[in-house]
């Protein structure tokens, strides 16, 4: 039912009816194609053309005089409708359906409809030809011989298979035999399509989009200033938009060849037509004047070998199944010529529609005297209207700044309207919030300490710490250690176990105005050293079962447990202020990739910021207790410890024995109740191993992050925690440990319009924005994955002491907008690649 010709004709001027109807009678008589049934005889796999002499043919008529213009359209509409809707009985109806509709005294449209079977584009406009010929020669009284009979369609066919297997289409085929590599990009992966797992029916639908007559002028001006047609220009864009689209940088387009390569079969009536390979290979830095030429090329040779390409003669594709021989991606190109007129009567074709092929995405380029109709014909069963709505304006916002930039590199080529670069560069990073101004994040416990004293601040196993006890230790350690010589800007290692010390160490460090470096117990000691070394670590703190085991070094140390008496003897009240926000909160050592380990200065305003905003994203204050699973070494934890401190929640520092123990972890999680947790999703599913999985599982917030989150994950966890939120969490160390978040509401349905594999990384926090960008550090578009930047209030300072390799990583920042409450003047390039889904979230795809 998908594949048929349709076209509308108007005639305006005195019809008469009778004689068009007898002009037609003839035409039918004769072109067999035009009284032709297909039939499947008993035991024959492949249908007959059968040609029946039935030549009284039915024309259906239709008055839509006086009716309004609206009423007309409509009825109009629902006519043309129906019609191209019908389906055609192939082996006994009649497959010619014509119909005459009197829209006014001297104004008619005769509607055409035929099975593809019969009739390609050429052949509607052959037919035209001939109605208008023999019309104007009935008028003027001519005789009409009979003599001069049509080539049918038959015997062309057959002449055609002779060709095709004769000694001259020899090297035609072994051409395509040899170009078989190209037929391997036909079939292409369609990011912006949803990913459909059914094999779908074909169900095309089509958009329309005018682009002005003026700037096809300059358009034209281009192609031809470059030695080719505008449909090779049309098509060198359309190739463009795509490869930057999908990212294949190979691609095959199914370009349409009207199949009439010799003269006798020009006017001929018939599916001569099919689409031939074009394939291309593009990069980013090609000019498009150089790509345009290499098209040009490249459609010249493909069809000089037009006559012997089939499917079917291309190697592996004739084993396979015929539902996958055709080509995702189509192109179409029509010069539409206006009025044909017979003297006081005219004929004009007013709509056409031909598809004979499958394909996911065609765009068919309709050149007239008002402009240029670009058509999106499309697969709906893959597509939604709005992805082919974008796409189409994608493809006028290409054509324009083609004609602004035609010596352009096709990778700098604009292909965003500016409704697009608005979204996706200011309303999708619309995360101004007020915040109380910044202060220093140990201020913040402070005041805790100071309203809730008697409040339970730290839990470790057995021991505990009040607010209170826990203000008086911290303070003790900051005098000692001031003493010590350490105040703002001064680093202090912090190589402790996990214990109640730790969180003593690290609020100990901050209140005396320095800096924490995290060092993980379980790190070797060489890279202990070169930490200490590379980050001119002024003091280290530590325990003395770990000292003893350092190699010798030039750091001053201070024991937390077997010096703790020294330390006791210091005042337990609040420091005096010295250290302001823009100083230092802790340098992180993040491991990379490739190369030597880089500490990650943070300060404490970015410390604050993220505090305030996951918070507030996540409502933690809905939480009482917290628990702390993974190292201090990463920022990873900072999502529990800080919200938790600053807010007079409990948190439990939970020991390295349970953490990767699920039966010891699921015991202690039974005797203290945790709201909140945060773990990498790996870590969480080894604990879900344990015999009572759900009691791994907290009673609100679960934050998962540091790592591709697993919808497979997400439905055991619901499963155990039907009560608890789930988030997703994504950030680099560089932007203070997270700045996107997804609030996972229930799993997707599994719509043909369903996301993604993984579970997507969501949207920005408060104060941050997020840029998808290509190599040229332009947006890309909805749907197409762009390298990860983030600009905002967690921007981390740098690199500690590595100015080069902060200035490669932190570049300047193009897209500041006044809008923004944080102007940050640097991004942070992450090296990690992600796309927008259609409704703004994020999702993740890798490195
Ligand atoms: P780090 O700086 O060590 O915290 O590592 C940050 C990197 O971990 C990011 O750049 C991502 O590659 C990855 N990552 C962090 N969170 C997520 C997440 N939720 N989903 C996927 N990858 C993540
Ligand atoms: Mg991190």
């Amino acid at each position: 039912g998908s594949y048929y010709a349709f076209c509308s004709i108007l005639v305006e001027g005195d019809l008469q009816t009778e004689k068009l109807g007898a002009v037609l009678q003839r035409i039918i008589r004769r072109h067999e194609i035009l009284r032709t049934n297909f039939q499947t005889l008993p035991g024959m796999r492949i249908p007959l053309q059968v040609i029946t002499d039935n030549a009284k043919h039915l024309i259906s008529e239709y008055e839509f005089r006086g009716l309004g213009l609206a009423e007309q359209v409509t009825k109009l509409q629902l006519l043309c409708r129906e019609k191209s809707r019908q389906t055609f009985d192939l082996e006994r109806g009649s497959l010619f359906d014509i119909s005459l509709v009197t829209l006014d005294a001297k104004k008619y449209l005769l509607l055409i409809c035929l099975p593809a079977l019969c009739a390609d584009r050429s052949t509607l406009e052959s037919l035209v030809q001939e109605i208008i010929h023999d019309y104007a020669a009935w008028l003027y009284r001519q005789e009409l011989s009979d003599e001069s009979q049509p080539l049918q369609y038959a015997d062309l066919a057959e002449w055609q298979n002779e060709l095709f297997e004769g000694e001259e289409a020899k090297l035609g085929r072994e051409y395509w035999r040899q170009r078989k590599d190209i037929m391997a990009f036909a079939n292409c992966q369609l990011n912006f399509a949803n990913p459909t797992t059914l094999k779908s029916d074909f169900k095309p639908e089509l958009f329309n989009l005018c682009f002005p007559a003026k700037k096809v002028f300059e358009l034209a001006a281009i192609a031809n200033e470059h030695d080719v047609s505008i449909s090779v220009l049309l098509q060198t864009c359309w190739h463009i938009l795509l490869w930057r689209l999908t990212k294949n940088a190979d691609m095959t387009i199914g370009t349409y060849c009207d199949g009439r390569n010799y003269e006798e079969i020009e006017s001929a009536l018939g599916l001569f037509s099919k689409f031939l390979p074009v394939h291309c290979h593009l990069e980013d830095e090609f000019k498009f004047s150089e790509v345009l030429k290499q098209i040009g090329e490249i459609i010249d040779e493909t069809f000089k070998w037009q006559d012997s390409f089939a499917w079917d003669q291309i190697g592996e594709f004739s084993k396979k199944i015929p539902e996958t021989s055709f080509f995702d991606i189509c192109f179409e190109f029509e010069e539409q010529s206006d009025f044909h007129s017979a003297t006081d009567i005219s004929f004009a074709i007013d709509k056409q529609y031909v598809c004979f092929d499958r394909f996911k995405v065609k765009l068919s380029c309709v050149r007239n005297s008002s402009g240029l109709l670009t058509e999106l014909h499309y697969d709906s069963s893959l597509f939604q209207v709005g992805v082919i709505e974008r796409l189409a304006e994608q493809f006028h916002i290409l054509l324009e700044s083609v004609i602004s930039k035609p010596e352009a590199a096709i990778g700098q080529l604009e292909i965003l309207s500016d409704r697009d670069r608005d979204q996706l560069l200011i309303e999708f990073n619309q995360t101004q919030t007020e915040y109380p101004p910044n202060k220093c994040i140990h201020a913040l416990f402070e005041t805790q300490a100071n309203n809730n004293p008697n409040q339970i601040a730290v839990v470790f196993e057995n021991q505990q710490l009040t607010y209170a006890e826990l203000n008086i230790r911290a303070n003790q350690l900051a005098h000692y250690l001031q003493k010590l010589g350490v105040g703002p800007e001064v680093l202090v290692g912090l190589y402790v176990e996990r214990s109640l010390e730790l969180i003593v160490g690290l609020l100990g460090i901050l209140k005396a105005g320095g800096a924490y470096l995290p060092l993980d117990p379980t790190l070797p000691q060489e890279s202990v050293a070169f930490r200490l070394q590379d980050a001119q670590v002024a003091v280290l703190l530590s325990q003395q079962q770990l000292i003893e085991l350092l190699p010798e070094s030039k750091t001053r140390w201070v024991c937390l447990d077997s010096q703790w008496n020294a330390i006791a003897q210091e005042s337990g009240a609040n420091l005096s202020r010295e250290v302001e926000a823009e100083n230092l909160a802790y340098v992180l050592f993040t491991s990379g990739s490739t190369g030597k380990p880089k500490g990650v200065a943070v300060e404490h305003r970015q410390l604050l910021s993220y505090t305030n905003a996951i918070t507030e994203k996540l409502e933690l204050s809905v939480c009482k207790s917290f628990a702390t699973v993974s190292t201090v070494a990463a920022d990873l934890g900072n999502t529990v410890i800080f919200p938790a401190l600053c807010q007079g929640g409990c948190l439990h520092v939970i020991s390295p024995e349970r953490v990767s123990n699920p039966e010891a972890l699921a015991d202690y999680f039974s005797r203290h109740a945790i709201d909140c947790l945060k773990i990498v999703p790996s870590h969480l599913a080894a604990l879900l191993t344990a015999s009572k999985p759900e009691k791994i599982l907290p009673q609100r917030r679960l934050i998962l992050g540091g790592e591709v989150c697993s919808w497979n994950l997400i439905e055991r966890i619901q499963s155990y925690a039907p009560n608890c939120l789930i988030f997703n969490h994504y950030g680099p160390t560089e932007a203070t440990v997270g700045v996107l978040t997804y609030p996972i509401s229930a799993i997707p349905p599994l719509t043909p319009f369903q996301q993604g594999e993984t579970v997507p990384i969501g949207r920005p926090i408060a104060n941050t924005q997020i840029y998808l960008l290509d190599t040229y550090l332009q947006p890309v578009p909805m749907g197409v994955p762009g390298e990860v930047y983030i600009g905002g209030a967690g921007l981390a300072r740098g690199y500690f002491n590595r100015p080069e390799l902060t200035q490669e990583r932190f570049i300047p920042n193009p897209f500041n907008h006044s809008k923004f409450k944080v102007q940050s003047s640097k991004l942070y390039r992450t090296g990690d690649l992600a796309r927008y889904l259609p409704d703004g979230n994020i999702e993740f795809l890798g490195r």
